[in-house]
């Protein structure tokens, strides 16, 4: 039975032997000197993307993994606020956009395409036109269906002017939208209120600094704006940061520097221009949308009104990115810890070398925390490349970014057997018995 069990997880074992991890690939006549910024030259560097064309890239098996556990958090969340996913597809009519005037307004940045009865169509670089368009035809909506939230996780197309940072402005890129429909401007504004509360929970899940700004209202009456930004010098906004109360505001919305609405009487008060990314956005749209595509609803008086609507952005791959470019080194990656791809690399000795005997007691590790820790089981790697040293795999695993590494080596082999484990995040090292080793095991957690 237990063999059985064992031979079953062996065969399940996730090997860095037949993991597929691209070569560095720059596209012709680029250095890696060239690649300025971190987050960018480390991902390539390690395999997690290559370059497809300028601005889009091909996410790879690690990248990918990380992403889905982002989405999962973010999943959470939405529905946290009543969100319910959909999906639309990245094919919007231009027609749409002709009718909200946004046609012209996004110019250049936005891809078209034609189909074979040459009627026109955008590649939704985001998609308030196509939601509307679906609740609007509902004609018998009543405020007792309100309020409706519908986000989706999908890729979209901007043709931006200057793509560049690697997934941090791309051509193609993965966002969370969220557009949400209520009965008032009252309720409007509380479930407002309820997603920027989700956003912030999403980067407190992550343990990532987020900064919520100010951002510009536009011309819609009674409207509001914030964008949540990671502080980094790569960044493209300028926002002001107050270090003590953490009120900010982008540059671009006010005039001269701007003092916090807690401080007012302070006039020491800490604010300081800084670089940020924005990685999420939430907007007010009222009735803006609602009324062109009539996207109304009865009231309890049996009255027909309008929608009053909002639109929520995430940059699901910027957010992966810029986590990378904050937390990392110029030489390591390291990622928020419950995105990392895997959590523990499991190293096994040097083939033909001293210690060469504790090779199965690698795989016996693993197999011992799939059975001990079995949440683990799909979260974890046995870097089993023998012929390479163990100081390489350690490196290689380091730039990585594994939180866990632990390695089988000589001291595996004494009468009293010890792992040695490396915590990246804190650069400690330490050596464990076995169990120990699965005590610490069990309380890792993992999406
Ligand atoms: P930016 O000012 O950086 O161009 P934006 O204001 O155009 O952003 P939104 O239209 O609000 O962005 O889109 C929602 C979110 O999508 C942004 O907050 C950002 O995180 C992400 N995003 C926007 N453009 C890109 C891009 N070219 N590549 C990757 N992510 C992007
Ligand atoms: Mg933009």
């Amino acid at each position: 039975m237990v063999l059985m069990g064992s031979r079953c997880l062996s065969a399940f074992c996730q090997r860095v032997s037949k993991m597929y991890q691209a070569s560095l690939v720059l596209p012709e006549g680029s250095k890696v000197a060239d690649i300025k910024c971190k987050s960018h030259r480390l991902m390539l560097d390690a395999g997690l993307i290559r370059q497809a064309s300028p601005g889009t890239f091909h996410l790879l098996p690690l990248t990918l993994r990380a992403l889905e556990k982002l989405i999962k958090v973010i999943d959470t969340e939405m529905r946290k606020v009543g969100g319910q996913k959909i999906a639309m597809p990245g094919m919007t009519p231009s027609s749409l956009w002709k009718t909200s005037g946004r046609y012209s307004e996004y110019g250049p940045e936005l891809l078209t395409l034609r189909d074979r009865h040459d009627v026109e169509y955008c590649l939704g670089p985001t998609h308030e036109e196509a939601v509307t368009d679906i609740i609007a035809g509902e004609k018998m909506l009543s405020h007792r269906q309100l309020p409706i939230k519908l986000y989706q996780i999908t890729n979209k197309f901007r043709d931006e002017m200057r793509p560049r940072y690697g997934l941090l402005r791309g051509r193609e890129f993965l966002m969370k939208d969220l557009y949400t429909f209520d009965c008032s401007m009252e309720k409007a504004e509380e479930t407002y209120r309820s997603v920027c509360e989700a956003y912030k929970e999403i980067f407190s899940i992550l343990n990532l600094p987020i900064v919520q700004a100010v951002g510009a209202t536009g011309a819609i009456g009674g409207s509001s704006s914030h964008e949540f930004h990671l502080l980094s010098d790569i960044g493209e906004d300028q926002v002001y940061h107050c270090s003590r109360c953490g009120y900010a505001v982008n540059q671009e919305t006010v005039e001269g520097v701007p003092s916090c609405p807690d401080h007012l009487s302070q006039p020491e008060c800490p604010m300081g221009l800084r670089q940020g990314i924005e990685v999420g956005h939430a907007f007010l749209l009222g009735t803006k949308y609602s009324k062109t595509f009539k996207a109304d609803f009865f009231d309890e008086e049996c009255k027909s009104r309008l929608a009053e609507m909002g639109c929520y952005g995430l940059g699901v791959t910027r957010i992966l990115a810029a986590a990378i470019e904050v937390l990392s080194s110029d030489k390591e990656i390291r990622w928020p810890r419950l995105l990392a791809p895997y959590q523990v690399c499991i190293i096994s000795p040097k083939e033909g070398g001293k210690e060469s005997s504790a090779i199965h007691l690698a795989e016996w590790l693993y197999q011992d925390v799939c059975l001990h820790a079995p949440h683990l089981a799909s979260d974890m790697l046995l870097d089993d490349r023998g012929h390479m040293t163990i100081g390489r795999r350690v490196k290689d695993a380091s730039q990585i970014g594994y939180p866990l590494i632990v390695v089988v080596g000589k001291r595996a082999l004494e009468a009293d057997p010890k792992f040695e484990v490396i915590n990246t995040a804190t650069g400690s090292t330490e050596y464990l018995s076995k169990v120990e080793l699965l005590q610490q095991m069990e309380s890792i957690a993992v999406l």
